[in-house]
């Protein structure tokens, strides 16, 4: 390292996390879930570089060529603590740059937003994350708590070549470590200008991935067929797709919505909760999913030519289940599917549920208070899933909180994965200003 490229320490953490920002949009990391992409291990380097700049020591781990993840342990100033995860992955979902305004990968800043993809899924806040590390590191005000950071390969394929592996190879990296934090959660929903309500992610719906077989009797297209698989499966699949699971409530469900009718003024009706949800407006679609489990058909697969029958016809479930409710998932799938349909497990992790008490909650809410007298931390529920189910099999209690004050029209939620991702400027350094005073009672 240069004395030219060593950072003023003048340079504090709000200054630099939009470069940081858009440093990390500009490597392209996108994951097609086939190992086809360019892997992360740019990023993972850039990230180790940044890391040692300040005098860390970071290592970078790869699981396969090009699939790398860079961990640095902190130590803390009370080694007698527990550690903290700080976890962040460096992939990102494809993006068809001729849908966007701005290339998905330059990094532009436009209209007081950094544009591209990962802006909000999630170099944010691996951006938000380095710049605060580098800060406290630099100004010697270390946490009092070993910190652990991991910025992580594959989280958008299921994490087999990032989290997971350092979990199932690598689990003396994590020795110690109680709590973590990580994405999907801590950003506003502003009710108005008193009250903002702040999502801290406490849990989260389990996934099956599924493959649906019918196997037929193969034949000529022009002849009577007593045992058509397309048909068959055909059938099926509609069927899942239009059932509705019935509503189950977890306590983390039930906190939420009692937060929400709060600060909104609705009363709640136990009998009618989806109709309630409806009234929630723009947040309807982030817990409507969370209510019940779920099963997407999103692939079909038969047949390879017009006049030919074919002998089998596949389909493709994206099943989701509530932390509790997996058997009861499977029973009531398979209960629809009917018996001549064969499901096969493609992927499958776990739902995680965890309470919203202890030093760590109290931590993240004073933070946001401190930074946004309107705040109120809720906990709530993610249909989705985060690395979070892969460092929980060490025993480490997970939320998602990653912070982020956002204008009250900006649709958020349809950020995430979606074509124009972006993040406010003002959002990304007020996330740093809240993620540091964390670190200080964390
Ligand atoms: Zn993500």
């Amino acid at each position: 390292m240069t004395e030219a490229v060593r950072p003023q320490p003048t340079t504090t953490a709000e200054d630099e996390v939009v470069d940081l920002c858009r440093d990390l949009i500009r490597i392209d990391t996108s994951n097609y879930g086939d190992g086809s992409g360019p892997g992360e291990r740019a990023a993972a380097e850039y990230v180790a570089e940044k890391l040692a700049e300040v005098g860390l020591e970071p290592k970078i781990y790869e699981s396969e060529r090009g699939r790398a993840s860079t961990v640095v342990r902190i130590e803390g100033t009370d080694r007698s603590r527990p550690g903290l995860l700080i976890h962040g992955h460096l992939d990102v979902v494809p993006a068809n740059a001729a849908d966007w305004t701005y290339d998905p990968f330059a990094g532009e800043v436009a209209d007081d937003c950094v544009w591209g993809r990962g802006a909000v899924d999630m170099k944010d806040m691996d951006a938000m994350v380095l710049a605060v590390l580098r800060d406290r590191v630099r100004t010697g005000r270390l946490p009092s708590r070993d910190i652990v950071l991991a910025f992580v390969a594959d989280e958008e394929a299921g994490g087999l070549f990032g989290a997971r592996h350092l979990v199932n190879n690598h689990a003396d990296l994590f020795e110690g470590v109680s709590e973590g934090i990580g994405e999907v959660g801590g950003f506003s929903f502003t009710v108005n200008d008193d009250l903002r309500l702040y999502l801290v992610e406490t849990a989260q719906k389990g996934m099956d991935w599924m493959r649906l077989i019918v196997d037929g009797t193969a034949g000529h297209g022009s002849m009577i067929a007593k045992d058509n698989a397309i048909t068959e499966l055909a059938e099926a699949v509609a069927r899942v797709g239009r059932h509705k699971f019935p509503i189950r409530v977890t306590k983390t469900v039930r906190a939420f919505l009692d937060e929400i009718s709060d600060a909104l003024g609705i009363e709640l009706d136990p009998d009618d909760i989806e109709s309630t949800i409806e009234r929630l407006g723009p947040i309807a679609s982030i817990i409507g999913a969370t209510i019940r489990n779920t099963a997407q058909p999103t692939m079909l697969n038969a047949g390879y030519k017009v006049n030919v029958i074919p002998g089998q016809a596949t389909a493709h479930l994206d099943g989701r289940f509530l932390p509790g409710f997996e058997d009861e998932f499977h029973a009531e799938l398979d209960a629809v599917l009917g018996p001549r349909v064969r499901r096969e497990t493609v992927h499958t992790d776990q739902a995680l549920e965890t309470g919203f008490d202890g030093a760590l909650v109290e931590a993240m809410s004073a933070a946001l208070r401190a930074h946004d007298p309107a705040a109120r931390a809720v906990p709530y529920c993610l249909s989705g899933g985060t690395d979070a189910k892969s460092f929980a099999d060490l025993g480490i209690r997970c939320f998602g909180f990653a912070p982020l004050k956002l204008p009250a029209d900006l649709d958020f939620a349809g950020m995430f994965h979606g074509v124009d991702e972006r993040v406010p400027v003002d959002g990304l350094k007020f996330g740093v200003r809240v993620l540091d005073h964390f670190l200080d009672n964390a």
